[in-house]
């Protein structure tokens, strides 16, 4: 049986992306961690690097839960011009104390070309938000950058566009990515987003990129977030992206989507069977497009 990774054509002008029989399965190194080596990589922290105290809080009590890597925005893409738009430089600075006072990795946006060598200098993982996905002048900047890419998945986007972003980054000259499911936007009201829990699978099966889920985004529902994280565990997801905060309530943005510091700690150990359950994909990704790639 063979893998067709271009989904009967719709995903072929891709090529540096798709799976193929020579290269199914791209592993990113970020200091001692591995991402997509089958292991279930989670990324947690605040929406929004507030203070000193709220960060190196956070970054002690993820890790203790066992995330591995520590998230905060310090370029914030906020739909209103009057919300805040985070700590830009200071926020770095205070990420890497977080990083060095837990061991954690950092993962943080960076919204324009113009801010892709600073927040390189700080940053572990380059986070691309939805609102950027379509940002060529970002994703070419990004070619160069020597950090892997958290490519999210834009909100309006098809997966075909996402694997076209990608692709740009790879062609750019930066192998490294890690694409993420975080919700679109359908006529759903009851959440914020629609997780579209299919694009696990499909772009594990066409492209040899880990893919990550964020559920936090996905719903903007907090009772929501542990257990769309269990389905993304099950269905072979490489990780999470998880907005936690020590005081969910009072968070400077997202706070209706982010866990407590308590919460994300049950979510942990309630994962741990689902995680092992989780598909290879070698063999999901030939059974799906056996018969001649149908699917
Ligand atoms: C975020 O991760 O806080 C964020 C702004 O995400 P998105 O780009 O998916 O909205
Ligand atoms: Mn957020």
């Amino acid at each position: 049986m063979t893998v067709n990774s271009q989904w009967n054509g719709q995903f072929s002008r891709f090529g540096l992306v798709a799976k193929t029989a020579e290269r199914s399965q791209t592993i990113i190194h970020i200091r001692e961690l591995t991402i997509g080596a089958g292991g279930f990589v989670v990324m947690a922290g605040p929406c929004a690097v507030e203070s000193e105290r709220q960060l190196l809080t956070t970054a002690e009590s993820v890790a203790a839960s066992g995330a591995q890597i520590l998230r905060g925005g310090a370029f914030k893409p906020r739909s209103s011009p009057y919300s805040f738009q985070g700590l830009g430089e200071q926020g770095l600075k205070l990420l890497s104390k977080a990083r060095q006072e837990t061991g954690l990795a950092i993962v943080t946006e960076v919204m324009s070309e113009e801010d892709v060598k600073i927040v390189a200098e700080y940053a572990d993982i380059m986070q691309v938000g939805t609102r950027s996905m379509e940002n060529y002048a970002l994703l070419e900047a990004l070619g160069g950058c020597g950090r892997p890419v958290l490519l999210k998945r834009g909100m309006t986007a098809r997966l075909e566009e996402l694997l076209q972003s990608a692709q740009i980054i790879a062609e750019a000259g930066n192998p490294d990515i890690i694409l993420c499911e975080r919700g679109i936007r359908t006529f759903e009201t009851a959440t914020r987003n629609t997780l579209d829990l299919a694009a696990i699978p499909v772009l594990k099966t066409v492209s040899h990129l880990p893919v990550i889920v964020d559920p936090s985004h996905g719903t903007g529902v907090r009772c929501l977030v542990p257990i769309m994280a269990r389905a993304a565990a099950v269905i072979g997801s490489d990780g999470l992206l998880i907005e936690v905060h020590p005081t969910p309530e009072k968070a400077w943005s997202d706070a209706a989507q982010t866990l407590s510091l308590e919460d994300f700690d049950e979510m942990m150990r309630d994962l741990r069977r689902y995680v092992l359950l989780a598909p290879a994909f070698e063999v999901l990704g030939a059974q799906l497009l056996a018969a001649g790639g149908t699917h």
